[in-house]
């Protein structure tokens, strides 16, 4: 069984460590964790991961999470990014103790490089990037050190000065750890640290021309916010000696510590914000919050709840082995939530029009329709129900094979809290399109039940075409039409692999009269079709719908489309 959302107790191999830690008194018992971003891209739903690890770890042990950004590269990173991280964590439910930026510790890295070349730990090389990759060696043979490696003290300080003074161009120097070339870890075969790079920071300006490497700024960021537990993804495994090399240098006192966990992977999807940037780029998507994309403002406009993408991290939980996960869970988990809470409506997306022949012409009624089957304190409403009618289309059938329990000639359904109909007539157009149905209605079934006890076999949900608000909806289907995206064959690329009906959109559908004040972002079921949220595209008399997630399987049958 899985537990509830929201009230299950995470446990994992970093809180086992962090919980030890606690009891032995290891870093004086605190604990302190970040969340680090660059901010050259939005937050996806891997992010999501690695926020519910940081911010759920320090609200469970009383410590604290700062919100870190790793500004070190200024060519890639904006103010646009800052912000909509901020707004992505906020809305996910955590509260940073701190708004803390690398670049703000500019200065002090600098420093620490002084007294790394100070203490003979780091020299300036003057070798250009084609000769230190040549260098470098391979995995199985070591590298050869650099002519400069030896250059005095005193040479490597003045050089490192006018690198900052701007003395230099780009690449005409870098600043290396001096470690050891014939390590077996290629990270600890000195180690670019600094690099020249005249480029405006989004933050700095022009204060600085030369730029600390992730690997070297990272730790020292780290140490600066005495962070005790340093939780980052597998492939900084690694780095993690130079992350100890540098930390155990410089650092006096408590030093923090790297964990590593792996990474999300979703299936159907790519996750690395560089492909996220180019769907982005290349107009595959309308913005890094298209309802399509993995991201968390995509996924909030979708229609997801924080609680649901909170409920899917903890399910999916933190472990040291990487795997894919199903794009499914993450459905199961939104589901699951607005199930209990999403209001029950009644919208037609192809509709069909039905004329209740015996029902008087120019009347009305109301009758009563529960809002919420799960939720008994959601009440009911009144649903306008009169002689015109939309049905969905897919819910009428001519000829209709053996299994098809919904409207055909002569068959009596439900109509959802109203009355029983039976199909009568079908009018058809010159081409032999269906255009309308006659039906009649049962008075005595009011409410939905028969009191002479017959039943029907389908309940069909309709809305009243004069009473109708017309719609738009739009349906969304997995982004991508294969597993694995990022590794596609043949020499292809992941956007070959696009899928081309990704969305659709389908325009005068019908919905009962109440969802006409419905707000920006409002999540309803419709019934029998799935999870839909108010799109910000709406306007006043013209709302768009995104379909959240379909119910289970009721979406194939209904449309006879597989569900998304
Ligand atoms: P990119 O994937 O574009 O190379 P990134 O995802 O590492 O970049 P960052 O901004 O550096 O982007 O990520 C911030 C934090 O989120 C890091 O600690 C990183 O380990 C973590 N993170 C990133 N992707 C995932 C993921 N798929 N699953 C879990 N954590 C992730
Ligand atoms: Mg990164």
């Amino acid at each position: 069984m899985n537990p509830e959302p929201g009230t299950a107790a995470p446990t994992d191999f970093i809180r086992a460590i962090v919980d030890d830690d606690l009891a032995s008194g290891t870093h004086h018992g605190r604990v302190a964790t970040r969340f680090p971003p660059e901010p050259n891209g939005y937050l996806h739903i891997g992010h999501a991961k690695s926020i519910c690890l940081n911010f759920g770890i320090a609200e469970e042990r009383k410590g604290i999470c700062n919100l870190r950004f790793d500004d070190t590269n200024p060519t890639k990173e904006d103010v646009e990014y800052v912000d909509s991280i901020k707004e992505d964590v906020r809305w996910l439910g955590f509260t940073w103790s701190a708004e803390l930026y690398a670049s703000d510790y500019f200065e002090q890295l600098y420093q620490f490089a002084v007294a790394l070349i100070q203490r003979g730990l780091a020299y300036v090389d003057s070798l250009n990037a084609d000769e230190i990759r040549g260098h470098r060696g391979t995995l199985t043979e070591p590298g050869t050190n650099s002519p400069y490696r030896d250059r005095p003290i005193a040479e490597s300080l003045d050089l490192f000065a006018r690198m900052r003074a701007g003395e230099f161009p780009d690449g005409a120097h870098v600043l290396r750890a001096k470690i050891d070339m014939a390590s077996p870890n290629m990270n600890m075969r000195d180690p670019a640290l600094y690099r020249i790079r005249h480029a405006s920071h989004h933050r700095t300006g022009d204060a600085w021309c030369i730029y600390p490497m992730y690997d070297y700024a990272h730790p020292l960021s780290d140490a600066i916010e005495k962070i005790t537990h340093s939780i980052c993804t597998l492939e900084f495994e690694d780095h993690r000696p130079l992350y100890d090399w540098l930390v155990d240098h410089l650092i006096e006192g408590d030093k923090p510590h790297q964990y590593e966990f792996a990474r999300l992977n979703l299936n159907y999807t790519v996750m690395s914000k560089r492909k996220l940037l180019q769907l982005v780029q290349q107009g595959h998507v309308t913005g890094w919050n298209d309802p399509r994309m993995p991201t968390i403002s995509g996924l909030r406009r979708r229609g997801y709840t924080p609680e649901s993408i909170r409920d899917f991290c903890a399910r999916i939980g933190v472990a040291k082995k990487e795997n894919v996960i199903d794009v499914a869970q993450l459905e199961h988990s939104i589901r699951e939530d607005l199930n209990t809470r999403a209001p029950r409506v009644m919208a037609v997306l192809r509709p069909l029009k039905v004329v209740v022949t015996n029902y008087p012409e120019g009347q009305a009624e109301d009758v009563d329709v529960i809002n919420n089957p799960e939720d008994p304190g959601a009440g009911t409403r009144k649903v306008p129900f009169s002689r015109v009618l939309y049905i969905e289309r897919a819910d009428f059938m001519e000829d209709p094979p053996k299994k098809f329990f919904r409207l055909s000639p002569g068959k009596e359904v439900r109509l959802r809290c109203a009355y029983f109909v039976t199909c009568t007539e079908v009018v058809k157009d010159a081409a032999g399109h269906v255009t309308e149905l006659r039906c009649t209605y049962d008075p005595a079934t009011r409410g939905g039940d028969a009191p002479d006890g017959r039943k029907v076999k389908a309940t069909l949900h309709w809305v009243s075409a004069a009473h109708a608000v017309p719609i738009e909806v739009r349906l969304y289907d997995r982004l991508f039409s294969v597993e694995d995206p990022e590794n596609a064959p043949d020499g292809k690329t992941f956007v070959d692999y696009m899928n081309p009906r990704s969305l659709e959109v389908l325009r005068g559908c019908q919905a009962e009269p109440s969802l006409a004040p419905a707000a920006v972002a409002a999540r309803f079921q419709f019934e029998r079709l799935g999870y839909f949220c108010v799109d910000p595209d709406s306007r006043p008399g013209a709302l768009v719908f995104n379909r959240t997630v379909s119910l289970r399987d009721t979406w194939a049958k209904i449309s006879g489309r597989a569900p998304s």
